[in-house]
């Protein structure tokens, strides 16, 4: 894609899953790629299989949790390579439970990151763009974002969040030459779901329970980047998701089945194994 060549993409949580992906498929692209992450031995790897093939890629280690961590991240990006053209806002985790067993602790985690962390890396990229007179935040949300996701509270409402956010930010980026499009898959075969935390409920019946093929992370970074080279806003896909938001949006209660089935099925598994 001609359109990544020699552009400079930051992206978050880009040591594993669907970041990964998509900072090998922009390497390939010819793009330089300057990932942060937590998990420093992952992203050091990968970014010596990148450099090992050919390609442009730096690590550094940050929690997108701490805004200091990702102003650091945007700091030296832009310090190393001159110019950031793309931020792909793209680190998140998921708590799955039963709204009753969710703290307010499994609130803040979950809103540290998928909230906190977007607004830090689409405010610091932001600014940067505006004054360069160009570039494009790329926010990674979910289908959870657009439609509820009972069992899932807290990352469905910081993923509502994010979609918010990313709209708003769009409007005020186009006089500004800055670009803002927002990502709302539906699931994806990634990492997460080992990563999550599942509070009362069995990680294995949970997986199991997932109604919908999971989409390659490989097919799922391509949609991304399709998306983002025609400067859309909201990129939704598979096609089962689109049909999800749009019956949504037609009439919510078209929906509710679904959403009544998700919490139902989960409610068989609660309390089979002690919480994690
Ligand atoms: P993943 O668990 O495979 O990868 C997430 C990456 O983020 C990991 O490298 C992890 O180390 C990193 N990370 C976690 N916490 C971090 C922190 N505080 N600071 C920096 N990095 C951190 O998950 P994924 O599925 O690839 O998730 C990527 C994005 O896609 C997330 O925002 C997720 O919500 C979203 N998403 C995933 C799916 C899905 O089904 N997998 C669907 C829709 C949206």
């Amino acid at each position: 894609m001609d359109k990544f060549s020699d552009q400079v993409a930051v992206i978050t949580g880009g040591a594993n899953g669907i970041g990964k992906t998509l900072a090998q498929a922009l390497s390939k692209a010819g793009a330089r790629v300057v990932i942060g992450d937590v998990n420093d031995e992952l992203g050091e790897g990968l970014c010596s299989e990148i450099r090992a093939a050919g390609g442009k890629a730096r690590y550094r280690h940050t929690d997108v949790s701490d805004s200091r961590s990702v102003s650091a991240l945007v700091t030296e990006a832009l310090s190393d390579e001159g110019r950031i053209d793309f931020m792909f806002n793209n680190a998140g985790i998921a708590i799955a439970a039963d709204s009753r067993d969710l703290s307010l602790d499994h609130w803040r985690k979950v809103t540290d990151v998928n909230y906190w962390g977007v607004v830090y890396g689409s405010k610091f990229a932001f600014d940067v763009m505006a004054e360069q007179g160009h570039g494009h935040i790329v926010n990674i949300a979910s289908l959870a974002g657009l439609i509820p996701f009972p069992t899932n509270l807290p990352y469905s409402a910081t993923k509502h969040a994010v979609v918010g956010l990313s709209m708003s930010l769009r409007a005020e980026g186009a006089d500004l030459g800055v670009k803002v499009s927002v990502v709302c898959p539906g699931f994806i075969d990634s990492n997460i779901f080992q990563a999550s935390e599942m509070v009362n409920i069995p990680r294995t019946d949970v997986v199991e329970s997932i109604p919908f093929k999971l989409v390659e992370t490989e097919v799922a970074a391509a949609n991304i980047l399709n998306g983002v080279a025609r400067n859309k806003a909201i990129i939704v896909f598979p096609t089962y998701a689109k049909i999800f938001w749009w019956l949504y949006r037609f009439q919510h209660s078209l929906t509710n089945s679904f959403a009544l089935k998700t919490i139902r099925d989960m409610r068989k598994m609660r309390g089979k194994v002690p919480p994690n």
